[in-house]
């Protein structure tokens, strides 16, 4: 069965503009202030990836093109690799 696709984000390009979070129709995003480095105020992050459905509006909405939809079991490898 193909794994669940959810948002994940290029943090070198986002600007936190926040347009992706009000263009999630089930509101599982949210900005968070954790992770914060020098040049950015926040950063969004998948608070309800239980609530995601893989739609994309959010990566749609993205003015700079910096979320790309990935396989739900991909984004906890790439998590515990980067722990
Ligand atoms: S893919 Fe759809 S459901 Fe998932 S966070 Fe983005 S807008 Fe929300
Ligand atoms: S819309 Fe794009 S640039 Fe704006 S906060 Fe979301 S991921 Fe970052």
């Amino acid at each position: 069965m193909a794994s669940k696709k959810v948002p994940s984000f290029e943090y070198a390009l986002c600007m936190a503009c926040g347009s992706c979070l009000p263009a999630c129709p089930f509101g599982c995003l949210s900005l968070s202030k954790q992770g914060l480095d020098r040049y950015r105020t926040a950063f969004p992050r998948l608070d309800r990836p239980e609530s995601c459905t893989g739609c994309a509006l959010c990566a749609k909405a993205c003015p700079v093109d910096c979320i790309g939809l990935v396989a739900a079991s991909d984004l906890v490898e790439r998590k515990k690799e980067n722990s």
